[in-house]
């Protein structure tokens, strides 16, 4: 450690960050129809540079700066890192899923030692900010060794950690799924994340800005402490997933989903065809400090009947995506004792098809998804509104009922005058 001076200022240390706009050249990273990855992590690299060059008392280093010059090994990028003596390696990251299924901001660190507590301590900062800036899902910030030995996996961090500087990969956000891309769409959304990206690592560092008028120098960073050696991520699914039926009336059922994992669940779809599709991920609980306390292991959400029985599943995801599935539970039909009845038959058929609620339902639980983020007792509703199918067989069932009473009305009325012809004859 040494002191230097900056204009009045006396610092600590003059900090060394590396950024790593993540893949390059040939390596385009992930893409879709939309976005490219190596694009994108540029742009925020960028922005995360120039923006933290802003601050006092740190030398920002990019690993390249060129989306078209020939891509540079992960080994390579953390020699540089290493030849500059880097404090911190940050590599700048979009992220994909394989089944496109998965959403939000994802931190990932060395699991080993020191690298393992600074890696987490920012992880932590920059997961929780960042997600809720933007509202996006946070994922956290996760650990992976390799098979063969306690080694980490990601290659970036594997490098690092041997180097001794800590790394941390920073996965912004899914280009692959409409949650996020509604984030993505806005215009200069890349740069703006690179500019919060740079202000974390500032407050990260306790690093000051006069030019933005921004102190974090009273700023109060947890670290986890240092593993001896290295720590395991959580390699099992949930251990628990119960579901059970908590009310129940004619027109809905209100499900506890009751799950448990050693880090913690973080998604739960429901099927209600006994397995066979499932409606997207919902958030378990969307408030990341309480993601590893115990109380959230229970859930309720509302499951509408329809006029089909229906078999309901729940499938929970944990942390690292690993997944379990509940017993099935039967739940019974809408207006069962009407089901002889033609009329309840020809209106359902005409404006209710089991396709339609199937429909219904995602929609549902899509709508809350996003609307339930902020709820504060943290429980998460499938909730359905009255939708127009049951608006329809219900103005139908008025006007049926309307047109007999007005039948029966003529039907008295000719009978009597029939009467009192007969009394004539
Ligand atoms: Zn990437």
């Amino acid at each position: 450690m040494f002191l230097f001076s900056y204009g009045s200022k006396t610092y600590a240390k003059e900090y060394v960050v590396v950024i790593d706009p993540g893949h390059g050249g040939d390596n385009l990273g992930g893409f879709t129809d939309q976005y490219t990855e190596k694009y994108l992590t540029m742009e925020t690299a960028l922005a995360m540079k120039e923006r933290l060059e802003m601050y006092e008392g740190v030398k920002v280093i990019l690993t390249h700066d060129d989306t078209e010059s020939p891509d540079i090994s992960r080994k390579d990028r953390v020699e540089i890192a290493s030849r500059n003596n880097a404090d911190y390696f940050f590599s700048i990251h979009y992220n994909m899923s394989v089944d496109h299924d998965l959403y939000g901001t994802e931190a990932w660190t060395s699991a080993i030692g020191d690298c393992y507590s600074k890696g987490q301590a920012f992880g932590k900062l920059w997961t929780e900010e960042f997600a809720s800036k933007y509202d996006l899902f946070n994922r956290g910030v996760k650990i992976r060794l390799s098979d063969k030995d306690g080694t980490d996996y990601y290659g970036i961090i594997k490098y690092a950690t041997k180097a001794g500087i800590p790394a941390v990969i920073l996965e912004h956000c899914h280009m692959d799924h409409y949650r996020d891309i509604e984030v993505l769409q806005q215009e200069d959304i890349t740069v703006d994340f690179g500019i919060t990206d740079a202000d974390a690592v500032a407050e990260f560092l306790g690093l000051h800005s006069d030019i933005l008028g921004i102190d974090f120098s009273g700023s109060n960073v947890v670290f986890p402490e240092s593993p001896d050696s290295y720590l395991k991520p959580d390699a099992d699914p949930p251990s628990v997933n119960d579901i059970s039926v908590s009310y129940e009336d004619d027109e809905y059922a209100i499900l506890d989903i009751y799950a448990k994992d050693d880090s913690y669940v973080q998604y739960y779809a429901v099927s209600t065809d006994g397995g066979e599709t499932f409606s997207y991920l919902n958030p378990w609980n969307s408030d990341p400090e309480s993601l590893e306390t115990e109380d959230t292991d229970l859930i309720e959400i509302t499951v509408p009947k329809t006029d089909k029985e229906q078999n309901i599943i729940v499938r929970v995801y944990d942390a690292y995506d690993h997944t379990l599935d509940s017993d099935p539970i039967k739940l019974g039909a809408i207006c069962q004792a009407d089901a002889g009845d033609d009329t309840a038959k020809s209106s359902d058929s005409g404006s209710g098809t089991k396709s339609d609620n199937v429909d219904g339902y995602s929609n549902a639980n899509g709508t809350n998804g996003d609307s339930d983020l902020n709820d504060e007792d943290g429980y998460r509703n499938v909730d359905v509104h009255p939708d127009k199918d049951g608006i329809l067989i219900f103005a139908m069932i008025v006007i049926i009922v309307t047109v007999i009473m007005l039948i029966a009305i003529v039907f008295i009325y000719i009978n009597r005058s029939k009467g009192s012809d007969n009394d004539k004859t």
